[in-house]
This record gives structure tokens, C-alpha cells and sequence, in this order.
């Protein structure tokens, strides 16, 4: 626990941004009723003991700490543990992101859910959500399980994506299964399929993925800080992270992968946070980012441009979430500043 102990909670100060002519778009966040964001934080403060966050952080806090690091768009990310709270959840999205311009509303399901059909239909074409999402691991079944089909039928009429939670298996115990991910991403091929977390560590398995199937992304939430402390553990600089599934040994066999899902792959690759139950507040989870030295073209690709692609591929413009005018004239003044200055 040395390096999560130490400046952790500098980690979670939600400090601006000043990413130039560009904002980060984050497709990871997640603003939950009270009784869920209590719950979340207190299994997140299980691992992290010093996690610094209290249970009653609110969405008021959320949107403030957003607002406060520059980060005007983001997807906002619910999942039902049982059934009966499904569409409570969904409709709480629908009513906080309806409040929030620049919130982009994930729907969720689940296995139990008796008319999956209808509620899908409901997320997306009722509320106007951009996709769904499924977290398999703590929801507790597969995503791809064939009764989730009425779910995958309304997305692939929609052309709308679908954000599932991949990796960190020794974590949670659990496994995806490959094949029936295979097999959807081939059947169901209008739906975007983002793996979130990109099946940490287990990058060489998302890159063959990305190689075969045109409807795969790989979303980087939590990976990039784990790798961070897997490179700064190697380099003697830090006492890595004693939790279950940090396995530097595991890691190191995929660490070229890693590496090549951003310098070569960073069109389909996008950074999420978690926040604000993630490695850290926005500024530290960039300067995670920054450790690798990827460069400015991948830094905006992952924080910005292959998100904006993910939603257009899926028929849906930016500009329906609004910023994008803004966004636009920044860049005009950006340029024309740059001109008349050289
Ligand atoms: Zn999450």
C-alpha cells in the first residue's frame, strides 16, 4: 500500500485541466442515487483504506469537482445489482443528466429484469440514452448471456454501443468469457462494444480484438494508473499495490501490448476516470497519462477524439450534448493567436 498511502488524498483535488483548445470528454462517471454512491464508496474504501471521500458525497460535489477540473462532457454510468431497481436507476439517470447539459446517459439491465425488450427501449428511445451499460462482475451475470438478447436486438436497430466492464478478473474472481464476446461483437456488429478497463492486463487479447472487429473499443478507466504503478514498481520507485490481482509478474508479460494499444491503436482507445471513486480526481489521472510520454496526438485522441468518433460512429453528434460550438470557436482563437503570433 506504500505508493496509494502517500499523496493520495492530493490525488483527489479537483484541479483545472488546461488541456489546450480541447476539453476532456470523459466517458466514465458515475453520479448515483445517495443509498448507491454510499454503498460504492464504502466497497471502494474496502481496498482503499484510505480512500478520502465520505460515504455521503453527493452529486452536488460530483458536478462541482467536474466543473472545477474543466471536464464540461461526460457518460454517466449506472447498473442495477438486482432487478427491482432497474428502472429506478434509469430513470434517476434520466432526470439528473436531463438537468445537466454536457451529461451523457448510459441505460443498464438486468439478467432478471422481466421485459429487457422494453426497458432497453425505454433507455434509448424513450429517454434518448446513448447506449447501455453492464457491469458482468458485480452485477453478477454475463453480458452475453442469450438472455440479454432482447437488449443487444433494440441496440443493434439503433446502431447504439454498449459499455461493458472487462478485466481485473483476479480482482473480482470472476472471467469474461472470450468466445461469447467474440461471438457477439460478430452478430451483433452495430453495436460498439467499449471494454471498459480494456480486459486489464490482458492487452494482448484487446489488441486482437481491435485488430478483428471493427465494433470493438477499448475504454482505459483504472488501467492506466495500474500500469503507472506497475512501470514505477519495476523502476524501483515504488512499493507497488498489495491488492489481490496486482500481480507485477502477470502484468510484465503484457506491457508491450499496453504500449501499442496507444501508439498504434488510439483511435479506437478512450480515458475514463471512475470519478469520483477512481485512482484519483481528474488532474492526477492525466499526469497518470503523462507517465508514458505518449505524446500530444495520443493524449488528445484518448481524451477527446475517439470519443467524439465512438459517439458519431453510433449516429450520435457531439453537438447533441452541446460544447461543441464553444469547443470550435476555442480552436479558432487558438489558431488564429497562433497565427498572428509566428
Ligand atoms: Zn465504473
Amino acid at each position: 500500500m506504500k505508493m496509494l498511502e502517500k499523496g493520495f488524498e492530493r490525488r483527489f483535488q479537483d484541479l483545472p485541466l488546461e488541456l489546450e483548445g480541447y476539453d476532456w470528454f470523459d466517458p466514465h462517471v458515475h453520479i448515483l442515487p445517495p443509498r448507491r454512491m454510499k454503498g460504492l464508496i464504502r466497497w471502494v474504501k474496502g481496498f482503499f483504506p484510505g480512500f478520502p471521500l465520505p460515504e455521503d458525497y453527493g452529486r452536488e460535489q460530483v458536478l462541482k469537482g467536474l466543473e472545477r477540473a474543466g471536464v464540461r462532457r461526460f457518460f454517466n454510468l449506472v447498473f442495477p445489482l438486482w432487478a427491482e431497481e432497474t428502472e429506478e436507476l434509469n430513470r434517476f439517470n434520466y432526470e439528473l443528466c436531463s438537468g445537466v447539459p454536457g451529461a451523457v446517459p448510459f441505460g443498464s439491465l438486468h439478467l432478471d429484469h422481466p421485459d429487457k425488450e422494453a426497458e432497453t427501449a425505454r433507455c434509448i428511445l424513450e429517454y434518448g440514452f446513448a447506449g447501455m451499460k453492464l457491469h458482468p462482475f458485480a452485477q453478477g451475470f454475463s453480458a452475453f448471456h442469450e438472455e440479454m438478447r432482447p437488449m443487444y436486438e433494440v441496440l443493434q436497430d439503433a446502431g447504439r454501443p454498449l459499455l461493458v466492464h472487462t478485466g481485473f478478473e483476479e480482482f473480482y474472481g470472476m472471467a469474461i468469457p472470450l468466445k461469447d464476446l467474440e461471438r457477439h461483437l460478430s452478430r451483433w456488429d452495430k453495436v460498439q462494444v467499449v471494454a471498459v478497463h480494456g480486459l486489464f492486463p490482458r492487452f494482448d487479447v484487446a489488441l486482437g480484438l481491435l485488430e478483428s472487429y471493427p465494433n470493438f473499443w477499448v475504454d482505459l478507466t483504472n488501467s492506466v494508473s495500474c500500469m503507472r504503478i506497475y512501470y514505477q514498481y519495476k523502476g524501483g520507485e515504488d512499493g507497488g499495490w498489495e491488492v489481490q490481482g496486482f500481480d507485477p509478474y502477470e502484468i510484465s508479460k503484457y506491457e508491450r501490448h499496453f504500449e501499442k494499444l496507444l501508439e498504434e491503436n488510439a483511435g479506437r482507445v478512450i480515458y475514463g476516470t471512475d470519478y469520483p471513486v477512481g485512482f484519483g480526481a481528474h488532474r492526477a489521472l492525466l499526469e497518470d497519462l503523462r507517465y508514458f510520454r505518449f505524446g500530444e496526438g495520443v493524449e488528445r485522441q484518448l481524451l477527446h477524439d475517439s470519443v467524439l468518433s465512438l459517439l458519431s460512429r453510433c449516429g450520435i453528434e457531439a453537438t447533441d450534448y452541446g460544447r461543441e460550438e464553444e469547443e470550435i470557436t476555442s480552436l479558432a482563437e487558438l489558431r488564429h493567436q497562433k497565427e498572428s503570433s509566428g
